[in-house]
């Protein structure tokens, strides 16, 4: 049967126990039994599907992975610890010595860092192209190129990437497209539709929505799977059960929540774009926004990130963070309660001025990641703060 999102993200359930639970149990447990030698034999020479230990493969894990790659349109997975090892592994795994990568600019600063200190050590180069220039892209192409990277929505400046255009280029120049789609959640946003063959989430955002456990993802075609799956098992970055239990209960309620923040976020939105104090607004569901057409054309809806400016530069901007009474000062995202940051004094402080800029960051940049509290009292407290 072909069910819907919400159904698939419910009703996907590993088997049932002896007990006949209704809700999946959490299975604590580092290994698993055999019947006898032949069937250990057979098991570890994978001529069965079966669990052997925790750090290949679990229930609560398994559950979790089938669950996002219904919602991706995935053929397989591999659940991570967090994101970043999601990021990692994935490229650990594609990468050979001599291999050059092409990255959007705007991306998580944990993955830049990894591209930028760590990546070179093993003679992996990365070059970067703009945001607002995709045509920029094929120059950058060499005959080492192996791998076209993208984030979209882009953090903070909530710009928007033409997936589609991306999955062009890509097929084009036989590149692996990977995509980090934590901003827009498997809800919002399916980039295999577009031609990604590897699609990258933190599970700490909005797929846990509530702050908890970290987790990281990655879906995509049952070939390049299998590479990250036998760097994976080997290397050890895998989620641990209980963190897979708790997100898969989360995912029940993807669909309600991140509809919910991104009705609140687009009433912030509208909200700040007619506040005498404020500068400019960002949000993909907004008709100001400069890509709102092409965010139209690959999300559902416009996701939990609002950013915009204050007037008056860094001292109004600490002014409105000092002023802020409801809202968490946190780094984190996609959580139930509304988050706001000042990314050129926090997140993005080791930049100078004129690289933040070229992402999108002002002195005056606040970004709010729009909580599940009632909207009233979230744009009570920006009110008063702006006030
Ligand atoms: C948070 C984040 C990550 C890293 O995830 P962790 O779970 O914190 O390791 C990667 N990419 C994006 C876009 C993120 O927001």
């Amino acid at each position: 049967m072909d069910n819907k999102f919400e159904t698939n993200a419910i009703r996907t359930q590993i088997e049932r126990s002896q007990f006949l639970e209704h809700s999946a149990p959490l299975y604590l447990t580092s290994s698993y039994v055999f019947e006898d030698a032949e069937d250990m034999r057979a098991s570890f020479a994978e001529e069965k599907d079966r669990n052997i230990y925790s750090r290949y493969s679990n229930p609560n894990t398994s559950e979790f992975i089938e669950k996002i790659c219904k919602m991706e349109g995935a053929e397989a997975g591999f659940a991570f610890a967090s994101g970043m090892a999601a990021v990692f592994s994935t490229f650990a795994a594609l990468v050979e010595s001599g291999d050059h990568i092409i990255s959007s600019k705007s991306i998580f600063g944990s993955t830049h860092s990894l591209f930028v200190n760590f990546f070179p050590k093993w003679n992996v180069t990365t070059s970067y192209f703009d945001a607002h220039n995709l045509e920029g892209i094929e120059a950058l192409i060499t005959p080492k190129t192996k791998i076209l990277y993208a984030e979209s929505p882009t953090n903070p400046a909530v710009d928007i990437l033409d997936l589609e255009v991306l999955g062009v280029i890509a097929k084009k120049h036989n590149l692996i497209l990977i995509i980090d789609n934590c901003f827009a959640s498997p809800y919002l946003q399916q980039p295999i539709k577009f031609g990604a063959d590897l699609v990258i989430h933190s599970g700490t955002k909005l797929i846990d929505g509530q702050g908890r456990v970290l987790a990281g993802i990655t879906v995509g075609s049952a070939d390049l799977i299998d590479k990250v799956y036998r760097f994976s098992r080997i290397s050890g970055p895998a989620l641990s059960p209980f963190n897979a239990w708790v997100l898969s209960k989360s995912l029940e309620t993807l669909a309600i929540r991140v509809d919910r923040h991104s009705e609140n976020a687009l009433k912030l939105a509208e909200y700040l774009e007619a506040h005498p104090k404020v500068n400019w607004v960002k949000y993909p569901f907004l008709k100001s926004h400069p890509q709102y057409k092409v965010a139209k054309k690959q999300m559902k809806a416009g996701g939990c990130i609002v950013a915009f400016e204050v007037k008056g530069g860094l001292q109004a901007g600490q002014e409105f963070f000092n002023a802020i009474k409801l809202l968490s000062l946190s780094a984190n995202l996609g959580d139930s309660r509304s988050i706001v940051t000042h990314p050129a004094s926090t997140t993005h402080s080791k930049l100078a001025a004129e690289d933040r800029v070229a992402v999108g960051i002002t002195d005056g940049t606040v970004r709010v990641s729009v909580g599940l509290e009632h909207i009233d009292d979230i744009i009570a407290d920006i009110k008063q703060a702006l006030g």
